[in-house]
């Protein structure tokens, strides 16, 4: 599958060499407020598979209420949102789906934070919904979870 994507002037282009390990559809305040839409979709994959193939994202350090940091790299010129930095983890990236070129090759594994989901956004029968979050340990596929094992060091 075809994982190139770029944000809405162009300047920043790039390609995610593998798949992702997990998709997240976060339907939480700050995702909402934050694009202006209904959710964020976020590929979790490591920071060296994602290639660059032009321009420089730059972080923007948002305010979150964990108190966790969160850098949102952008592209520089349109300030789109490509992917963030959660919990000053750079070895791992969330890829914002809608990005791609064709962002339908990244269905969400799961939904989260469906306690904020605006009533109107119905979802599949057999999506997986969780009110706040999920056990990773039960959700993620084995291969996921070793590759997350490599980069992080928190299990
Ligand atoms: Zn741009
Ligand atoms: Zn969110």
């Amino acid at each position: 599958m075809a994982l190139e994507g770029q944000c809405a002037c162009g300047a920043v282009r790039y390609r995610l060499k593998t798949g992702p390990m997990f998709v997240h559809c976060c339907h939480c305040k700050d995702c909402q407020r934050q694009t202006g839409g209904a959710f964020a979709i976020n590929a979790l994959i490591e920071t060296d598979r994602i290639e660059i193939l032009r321009g420089e994202p730059l972080p923007t350090r948002m305010p979150t209420d964990s108190g966790r940091v969160h850098d949102v790299y952008r592209c520089p010129d349109c300030a789109t949102a490509l992917w963030s930095d959660y919990g000053g983890r750079p070895a791992m990236r969330f890829v914002r789906v809608a990005t791609l070129d064709d962002p339908a090759v990244l269905p969400p594994d799961v939904h989260i934070f469906a306690r904020s989901k605006l009533p109107w956004v119905g979802l599949p029968p057999d999506a997986q919904v969780f009110e706040v979050y999920y056990d990773m340990a039960r959700l993620w596929p084995a291969e996921s979870l070793a590759r997350r094992r490599a980069i992080l060091r928190d299990g």
